[in-house]
């Protein structure tokens, strides 16, 4: 039996966690989680968060998969200490004095371990803790399904073989290998007995060796299993603790029977809990986008997105839900992360993200804003300068402005491409219908607005570099002249904006300028 027990050694050595994604298609939701949660680790306790390709399973391999997670994971401010990153030139680069960190590159040391491992005996049963398998995976299908329809008791656990590979001798195995391919599979212990540890989430996981198959550890192109990389790898880069996903929790078993094998100490494991749609079931591409890159380009930034994901399963204190990644790291405990399956809510990552927006500077913002206007046609870059999609000119302080009017409205940063256009066109899309306030006529509507254009080209440049001073103006004008504020300003406002809402026409015409103001109430006037 196996109890994993923590030495005083491990305890004194620096904590080192890794994040290690296989490149088999974009990094998602449950992906950043788990990266997240590793650096947050790292971070709280001042060790060593890595990041490690596991990519020894060429058939799943995806083009520009590394890239993706690499791209993604900075993009997302997650900043691992050791392995690869993408260089300024867009090629892959390592940093780190345990790599290569990219398995593909390491084949040789799996090769080595997994035919030491064919050698090297059980003192309990007497056996090799690895043995040669012939059989071929067609052969290894049938049998399973001959078994499962089958209504003799199954033998427990281990892998049928059609040449009962399991049992060959050590010279009998050495001699098929010269002329057959085979893999190297890990033995089980056919006694009755158990794998047991205490997982960092769950508490004590056991496992009998009934229930663990006979894993294939070295594949007949001489490539490694996932399990036999990963056991590997976390022993030479001196992994104090595993912090994945709860689907790996059923491969921890082999992987404690391998460390045992091996005669290397385990680190501590960690399994996150599921993640979970609305309903309960698990988070998938169904019910909505899995990819952080889906998120990245629906306009979420990477603060609210890192700041919700953090909370899928782990919340540092009842009622609060904004943190940095600083107060994540110094809040960090993984004994805190709970068991039980974390709901994707949607509602709170657009709160959050509106939340992340409307405390960010107003420069900034913008600047993150443009490209989705871009995205969106709402700009184009012409020659080095912004101009707006009829072709004017866009000036930076009335982009600036009308990102500050509307981010109080926006849950992501594509929300102003439909709410900040017209600050930017020469013209805005009038209907005569709109101008008249609903109790009111265009007959008054046009006297409002000659009264307003007026007056508003008699005020300085002054009264339109703050809304409060327009207002200030303009509001006792109106009752000067004994008009009502809506058949004034509701006129006044369609003529700015040609919407039904918007910002006041004060904030507005701060935001366009006594220019374009001026124009607008004009072009409203021609109409009506
Ligand atoms: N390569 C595995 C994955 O893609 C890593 C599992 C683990 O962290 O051990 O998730």
């Amino acid at each position: 039996m196996i109890h994993q027990t923590m030495n005083q050694s491990t305890e004194a050595r620096v904590p080192r966690v890794r994040f290690a994604p296989s490149p088999t298609g974009y990094l998602h939701i449950g992906g950043l989680r788990t990266a997240l949660y590793n650096e947050l680790f790292a971070r709280h306790h001042g060790g060593i968060f890595v990041l490690r390709i596991e990519d020894t399973d060429r058939t799943r391999y995806v083009e520009g998969a590394v890239e993706n997670i690499l791209r993604t994971l900075k993009w997302a401010g997650l900043t691992p200490d050791e392995g690869p990153f993408l260089a300024p030139d867009g090629s892959v680069q390592e940093r780190g004095a345990y790599g290569p960190y990219v398995q593909s590159a390491r084949t040789e040391k799996y090769r080595h371990y997994a035919e030491e491992l064919l050698g090297k005996t059980e003192e309990a049963s007497g056996q090799s803790y690895a043995y040669r398998c012939f059989c071929t995976p067609e052969e290894i299908e049938s049998l399973k399904k001959d078994r499962a329809s089958s209504d003799a008791a199954p033998l427990p656990g281990l892998v049928p073989h059609a040449r009962n590979c399991r049992g060959l001798t050590g010279e009998e195995s050495a001699a098929l290998a010269a002329e057959s391919p085979y893999v190297i599979r890990l033995r089980v212990p056919d006694r009755v007995g158990r794998v047991e540890f205490t997982d960092s989430i769950r508490g004590l996981v056991r496992f009998d060796y009934s229930s663990v198959d006979d894993q294939v550890l070295l594949k007949s192109d001489g490539f490694p299993t996932y399990h036999l990389a990963n056991v590997v790898d976390d022993h030479e880069m001196e992994i104090t603790q595993v912090i994945r996903g709860e689907e790996w929790l059923p491969s921890t078993p082999k992987h404690l029977l391998l460390y045992r094998a091996l005669g290397w100490e385990p680190p501590a494991f960690a399994h996150l809990p599921l993640l979970l749609n609305p309903d309960r079931t698990k988070l998938s591409k169904r019910q909505g986008d899995v990819a952080v890159e889906d998120y990245r380009a629906q306009g979420y930034l990477p603060q609210a997105m890192i700041n919700f994901v953090a909370l899928l399963g782990w919340n540092p204190s009842g009622d609060r839900e904004k943190y940095s990644k600083d107060e994540l790291a110094r809040e960090f405990r993984l004994e805190k992360v709970n068991k039980a399956g974390a709901v994707f809510n949607r509602e709170k990552l657009d709160w959050l993200n509106g939340e992340y927006m409307k405390e960010m500077p107003d420069e900034e913002l913008t600047e993150v804003v443009i490209p989705f206007l871009r995205i969106d046609g709402v700009l184009t870059e012409v020659d080095g300068g912004i101009k707006a999609a009829d072709g004017s000119p866009v000036d930076r302080e009335a982009l600036r402005r009308s990102v500050a009017l509307e981010k109080g409205r926006a849950k992501t940063l594509k929300d102003f491409a439909a709410t900040t256009g017209y600050f930017f066109t020469s013209k805005v899309e009038l209907s005569r219908d709109m101008i008249p306030w609903k109790k009111s006529t265009p007959e008054v509507a046009k006297e409002r607005l000659y009264g307003l254009r007026d007056r508003l080209a008699g005020l300085s440049e002054k009264y339109f570099s703050d809304p409060k001073l327009l207002e200030a103006e303009i509001i006792p004008f109106v009752a000067e002249r004994g008009w009502t504020n809506a058949d004034t300003l509701w006129p006044f406002r369609v003529a700015l904006s040609g919407r039904e809402r918007s910002p006041s026409p004060f904030e507005i015409a701060w935001a366009i300028g006594k220019k374009r103001t001026l124009e607008r109430v004009e072009a409203a006037i021609s109409l009506l």
